[in-house]
This record gives structure tokens, C-alpha cells and sequence, in this order.
């Protein structure tokens, strides 16, 4: 008995490995049409000085706008595309896209910088770094308003290659963070090594500053320390202003999250951007 319901087990569990695997082969022909056939699209989350209020720049979050099933958001497709090696001409898409979109603002006098999320297969490719300053200079953007997001664990796994690279990334001009800081294993040491510019602490610990307990501890860490590595410290996730309140009084120097907005289309941003800036003056 005992014996044919692990017989039966394993051919459930083959079974389930199948229907993922076709699951998968599906969203990557389809967001390979989905390139081609302009399904993409950047939505915008506002960053916040949190000593001035002022909107300095926005992280560029992918989402696909599928012909049946509606808005995706980078959860659905992402993993298959760095899986299935598509992943380098998603994020080309995303890097030419907030080109335009950095030139287009810049043209209407608008001073707002645009991060972008990049992966770590990104840096497998020898000329990413040429590809990428081709398109700056194609849509005439200035580099430093062009920022990488990377997370902790893309600079542990290649850090030679990586480390080259972000080099020159950072000599041309363009703004370098770790992204979900303190979720990785980076050491201090190695850390301090790496060309960056800013952190940005991940949510769950901004996420431990609530109304009930202010457990800070992590937050006047990281705080700490980028200060100590003349770092710019990035909060993800703020969705009080409870939470804005102490980051601010910990140092903190800009904020991100669902208390400011959620990522929105380029024309609902400039729609909440106006208003915004009208509340700040006012
Ligand atoms: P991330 O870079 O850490 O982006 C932040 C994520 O947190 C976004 O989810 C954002 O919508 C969400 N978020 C922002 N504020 C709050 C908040 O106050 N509370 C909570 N609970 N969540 C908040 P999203 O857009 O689903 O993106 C998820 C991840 O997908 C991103 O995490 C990033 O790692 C990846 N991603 C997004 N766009 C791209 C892209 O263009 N290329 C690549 N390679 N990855 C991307
Ligand atoms: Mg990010
Ligand atoms: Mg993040
Ligand atoms: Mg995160």
C-alpha cells in the first residue's frame, strides 16, 4: 500500500513538474510576442526626499498588459524570462523605454530621475554596458539620471565581472543601489568594496516600524551604515506616515511606497505629481 501511494505521489508530483514546465514554455512565447507586439509597460513609483517632500525621481516597475488576462505585474513573467534566457531583451525594453521617457520629461523641463530594476544575467552579456550607453546617447539623456537597481545577492554570485562593469556604469555618470538591502549576505567588508551609491532597505524592515511596535533596530542600522559609507539611504515599502515620520527622524533620506502612491502610468504620475507638488507648496 504503502508502495503504489508513492508510486501515485511521484506521478502526481511528475505530472504537476509537466504542467509547470508547459506553463512556463506559454508565458515565454507569449512575452516574446508580447516584445514585439508592444505589450509592455512601465508603470511609476514616486521616490520622496523625505527632507524637502520633493519628488526626485521614480523606480520604473514593468508591468505586461496581456491581450486576455490583463494587467501582470514582473511576478508572472519575470522568473521565466531569466530563466528561459529572455531576460536581456526584457530589460533593454525597460532601459529604452525610461530613456524616452527620461527625454521626453527632460524636454518639458521636468528634473525627475528614472531606477530601473536589473538582472543578473544582464552582466553575463559583454556589451550590456555598451548597449546601454548607446541607448543614452540615442535618446540624449543625461547618464546620471539613469539609476540601477540591483539586489545584494546579483553582486554575490558574479562579483568580478559585475564589479567591472557597475565601474564603468558609475564613471559615465549613471546612479548605482542595492535593492532589498539586508535580505542578502554581503559582508561589511565586502560591501564597502563595491561601487555603489545607495541602499535601499528592503520592506519587511521598514514593515517592522508600526504603530504597535517601533521596532527599529534594523532601520537605524542600515541607516548607520550608509551614512558611514557616505551612502544615500533608500526606504522601500513606507505605507505610513507613521513610518515616514520615524525614517525621517532616523535619517533616512528618501522614502518609497503605497503612502505616497502605488506605481502608475506615466499619466496618472504626472497627474499625482501635479497635485503634489501643489500640496507641498501650499
Ligand atoms: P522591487 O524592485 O523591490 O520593487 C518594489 C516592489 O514593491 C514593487 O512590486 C512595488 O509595487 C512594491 N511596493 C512598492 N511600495 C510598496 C508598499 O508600500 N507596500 C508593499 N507591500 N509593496 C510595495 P512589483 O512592481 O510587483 O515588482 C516586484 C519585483 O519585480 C521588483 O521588486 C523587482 O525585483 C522586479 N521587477 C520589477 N520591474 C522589473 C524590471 O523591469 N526588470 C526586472 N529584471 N525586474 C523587475
Ligand atoms: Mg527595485
Ligand atoms: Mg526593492
Ligand atoms: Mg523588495
Amino acid at each position: 500500500r504503502a508502495k503504489s501511494l508513492g508510486r501515485n505521489t511521484y506521478a502526481f508530483y511528475t505530472q504537476s513538474i509537466t504542467r509547470q514546465s508547459q506553463h512556463k514554455q506559454r508565458i515565454y512565447g507569449e512575452l516574446k510576442d508580447a516584445l514585439e507586439q508592444d505589450q509592455l509597460r512601465l508603470y511609476y513609483q514616486p521616490q520622496v526626499e523625505l527632507a524637502t517632500g520633493r519628488v526626485t525621481s521614480v523606480e520604473a516597475l514593468i508591468r505586461w498588459q496581456h491581450p486576455q488576462q490583463g494587467l501582470l505585474t514582473p511576478n508572472h513573467f519575470i522568473p521565466v524570462a531569466e530563466e528561459r534566457g529572455l531576460i536581456h531583451k526584457v530589460t533593454l525594453w525597460v532601459i529604452e523605454a525610461a530613456c524616452r521617457q527620461l527625454a521626453d520629461w527632460q524636454s518639458q523641463g521636468m528634473e525627475v530621475d528614472i531606477a530601473v530594476n536589473v538582472s543578473p544575467r544582464d552582466f553575463a552579456i559583454d556589451d550590456f554596458y555598451d548597449q546601454v550607453e548607446q541607448l543614452l546617447k540615442q535618446y540624449q539623456v543625461e547618464p546620471k539620471r539613469m539609476h540601477l537597481e540591483l539586489t545584494e545577492n546579483t553582486l554575490l554570485n558574479q562579483p568580478r565581472q559585475i564589479i567591472e562593469t557597475l565601474e564603468r556604469f558609475r564613471a559615465l555618470g549613471v546612479q548605482l543601489a542595492i535593492d532589498d538591502f539586508g535580505t542578502g549576505y554581503a559582508s561589511l567588508a565586502y560591501l564597502r568594496s563595491l561601487p555603489v551609491d545607495k541602499l535601499k532597505i528592503d520592506r519587511s524592515f521598514v514593515n517592522d516600524i508600526s504603530a504597535a511596535a517601533h521596532d527599529t533596530t534594523i532601520v537605524r542600522a542600515v541607516i548607520g551604515l550608509s551614512k558611514a559609507f557616505s551612502l544615500t539611504v533608500v526606504a522601500e515599502g513606507v505605507e505610513t506616515e507613521i513610518q515616514q515620520d520615524m525614517l525621517r527622524e532616523l535619517g533616512c533620506d528618501v522614502g518609497q511606497g503605497y503612502f505616497y502612491n502605488k506605481p502608475l502610468s506615466e499619466s496618472d504620475f504626472r497627474e499625482w505629481l501635479t497635485q503634489w507638488q501643489q500640496r507641498e507648496r501650499g
